[in-house]
């Protein structure tokens, strides 16, 4: 579905922020590849660019590829951009840029619908999902493209169901420049953990698209070049089991009939491993990865947290279970929790060298706007606003211990021969019980100059000018010998990020938090 333009024709700029680097969008990986220049196509803005009037011309800027140019707003009647929280202060200077023009900029996602105090500068606000607030804002500049003389806000009452969600605009993107595709099926989440904002910003009642909507999404974003993989950005892909069981059986045909060229991943509730027809069903999709918020070993955290879905097996087990169907599990870990002692980082150790999970996101809790947990920091009187703190938490154990234990914890997980040990581990069981489809389409001769290129720049920038050579030759000489080079790769592109990722992180020079804003090269502005 598109939005009318009332006979109009606009130019819109939609421009993507800049990340800042951090551990979860696998910078570090980028010069092992051919080419990739940034993490995964925003799907927000390239939903509302597709739902854009038909007879509106839009440019899509990636600022994580290339800068938007002057040449671009002097194109443009008006700006639209989106982001997260860390994108904060580039979202901001985007803005700026646009008004150097005199262009109307309005502001969309995730972070100004938890916080539209935090854009003060922008014209247009566009508050909570796609929807009447979106008609508004482009009825508004069908009107007018001259900016208000002060700011206007849209906020969405009426969200258009997600059945009418237009395709992202894929073909407005350089897709072969992504390390992964990303795809939505729904959106919201039944639970209520403490810490999370997706209930209170996305609703806990499920939200769908149909399973038909997702092939064509997923026909389309092969047509424009995504390869490897793609994540499903659900915010918990089992949060409606039923709808998860109507779409698994229409991607393993989907995957039948392209040839499985795609590896899928989601994000979904550690308890998906008491739901074996679904993990089957997932298996046969060719999932190779879930994102599982296990978020800290010790029940009585989760418990306190909310989060007691994640005890519905024991953990270890869920993880196994997970395992035995070819699909690897990530997990995300909070440091800084009320119930965290001086010894839960060597609880969380062991708990990595039982799990033999490879890929952790270690965090330090932060509050968010917008959750059960900002709420009741804020009537203790424990929110702490300072940018230039690791956490805006003021934690029960002293700040500077549990970010040394942060710290700790990076360097240690990541140390490489004990990274690589686990990911060898993976291997042989995990990654040993998924198909191993030979079909044309993975065999293709644009596949295999591929994983040649990335082969080579792997030999060449770790093997031989890396600085941790002997643990990768110990791992690669295996996989060399057994002609597995497709593991060589998979998991070498993932393990080199964590492993300069986390040095820097332990030198203290990455952010503690996936959310902070606090950002350490926000200065320095896209252009
Ligand atoms: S299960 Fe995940 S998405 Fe759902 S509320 Fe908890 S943390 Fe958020």
């Amino acid at each position: 579905m598109r939005a009318e333009s009332g006979n109009t024709s606009r130019r819109i700029l939609c421009v993507f922020p800049r990340y800042t680097k951090s551990f979860g969008t696998f910078q570090n990986s980028y010069p092992l590849m051919d080419g990739v220049a940034a993490f995964m196509p925003p799907q927000g803005l390239l939903v509302i660019a597709a739902y854009l009037p038909e007879d509106w011309s839009v440019r899509f800027i990636d600022e994580n590829i290339r800068a938007a140019t002057p040449a671009d707003f002097e194109w443009a009647d008006a700006v639209f951009v989106s982001g997260m929280h860390i994108q904060r202060q580039q979202m901001t200077d985007i803005c700026r840029r646009a008004h150097d023009y005199d262009l109307p900029v309005a502001i969309g996602g995730p972070s100004v619908s938890a916080c539209p105090d935090h854009y003060p500068n922008f014209d247009y606000l566009h508050v909570g999902e796609l929807g009447d607030a979106t008609d508004q804002l482009i009825a508004r500049l069908a009107h007018d493209v001259t900016r208000p003389p002060r700011q206007i806000v849209f906020t969405t009452e009426d969200r258009l169901d997600m059945t009418l969600f237009p395709i992202p605009a894929y073909e407005l993107a350089e897709c072969s420049k992504y390390l992964l595709g990303s795809v939505q099926y729904s959106s919201g989440c039944p639970y209520q953990c403490e810490f999370c904002d997706i209930p209170g910003l996305y609703g806990r009642n499920p939200r769908l698209k149909t399973p038909e909507q997702i092939i064509t999404e997923l026909d389309r974003m092969v047509e424009c070049g995504v390869r490897g993989s793609v994540y499903f950005v659900d915010d918990n892909f089992i949060g409606n089991r039923k709808a998860a069981l109507d779409l698994l059986p229409h991607l393993v045909e989907w995957q039948k009939r392209t040839g499985f060229q795609l590896q899928l991943a989601c994000e979904a509730t550690l308890n998906i491993a008491k739901r074996p027809e679904i993990l089957s069903l997932m298996r046969e999709a060719y999932f190779c990865t879930i994102f599982c918020g296990i978020e800290t070993p010790d029940p009585t955290a989760l418990k306190a947290m909310h989060k007691d879905h994640n005890m519905m097996v024991p953990i270890l087990e869920g993880v196994r279970t997970i395992s035995s169907y070819g699909i690897e599990v990530v997990s995300g870990i909070i440091l800084g929790l009320d119930t965290d002692t001086p010894e839960t980082g060597e609880f969380l150790m062991q708990f990595i060298e039982q799990s033999q999970i490879p890929l952790l996101t270690i965090n330090l809790l932060q509050a968010l706007p917008k959750t059960p947990l900002w709420d009741r920091l804020e009537r203790e009187g424990r929110l702490v606003h300072d940018d230039n703190r690791e956490s805006n938490v003021d934690f029960l154990l002293p700040h500077d211990q549990v970010v040394t234990m942060w710290k700790d914890c990076m360097a240690r997980a990541y140390e490489p021969e004990s990274l690589l040990k686990r990911y060898e581990y993976q291997i042989e069981n995990a990654y040993a019980t998924r198909l191993h489809p030979r079909t044309p389409q993975r065999a293709s001769k644009a596949n295999i100059k591929r994983g040649m290129i990335m082969l080579r720049n792997i030999i060449w920038q770790i093997g031989i000018r890396g600085d941790y050579k002997l643990a990768f030759w110990k791992f690669a000489l295996k996989r060399l010998i057994r002609g597995d080079i497709e593991n060589l790769l998979l998991v070498m592109v993932v393990a080199h990020h964590l492993i300069i990722y986390a040095r820097d992180a332990s030198r203290g020079q990455a952010n503690a938090s996936n959310y902070s804003i606090r950002l350490r090269e926000a200065s320095v502005p896209a252009e």
